[in-house]
């Protein structure tokens, strides 16, 4: 394949992944004109260290059932084979010396978007790709975003916000939904509805 132009990388827990991920990223694809998606489920998620996730091993075979019959989706196993917590600015620095000519779009859901400064060197990361934020239609602008322009600087042209009318689907939702015996069908894909009553997930 010739080189990448422009990927998107959706990261998240995917704990488990859901149709508010795939329609996201569905629609940057079509958005930016990216030539991929890559989904890098997270390994030890720093923020989420309250409470029990689900294996590494569990969260990647549900992205890549996920994200399999999509010719433009790809599941990347980078984050959970790093050892420790793992953070955005390293994964982007280290897709930027894997493809050092391609344009990376880091797109992230207007909920964790206004946490990114609390992210590890949210500066470094404000700078190191395009941004972009996947908002429900009607978002109005928070005070995050003032200063994340601000960090950016010339930059702020490469911060970008994605109207998408799935938002409201979460996996905590999803997994409340399973330990409450309550239908998740249409939230997700079949293919994880299987995987996660098979394996018991969430009871
Ligand atoms: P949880 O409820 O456990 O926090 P989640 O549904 O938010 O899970 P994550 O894996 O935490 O899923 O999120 C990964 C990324 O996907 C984040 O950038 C998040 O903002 C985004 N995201 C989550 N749900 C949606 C959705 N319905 N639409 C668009 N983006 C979403
Ligand atoms: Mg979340």
């Amino acid at each position: 394949m010739d080189v990448l132009k422009k990927i998107g990388i959706m990261g998240g827990t995917f704990d488990p992944i859901h149709y508010g991920h795939l329609v996201t990223a569905e629609a940057a694809y079509y958005e930016y004109g990216l030539d991929r998606i890559y989904f890098i489920p997270s390994g030890q998620p720093p923020h989420k260290k309250g409470r029990h996730v689900t294996s590494a091993e569990d969260r990647l075979l549900m992205t890549h059932l996920a994200t399999a019959a999509n010719p433009h989706f790809y599941t990347s196993d980078l984050e959970i084979k790093r050892q420790g917590y793992t953070y955005t600015v390293d994964t982007i620095r280290q897709l930027h010396q894997m493809m050092p000519e391609t344009e990376i779009y880091f797109i992230t859901g207007a909920d964790a978007f206004s946490e990114i400064l609390t992210w590890k060197d949210p500066v470094t990361l404000l700078n190191s790709c395009d941004m972009v934020a996947a908002t429900r239609p009607g978002y109005t602008r928070s005070r995050v975003i003032d200063q994340v322009e601000e960090i950016m600087g010339n930059n702020a042209d490469r911060l970008h916000f994605l109207e998408v009318p799935a938002l409201a689907i979460s996996s905590s939702d999803i997994r409340q939904r399973v330990h409450d015996k309550k239908p998740i069908r249409y939230l997700l894909p079949e293919s994880v509805e299987n995987y996660i009553y098979k394996h018991q997930l969430y009871r």
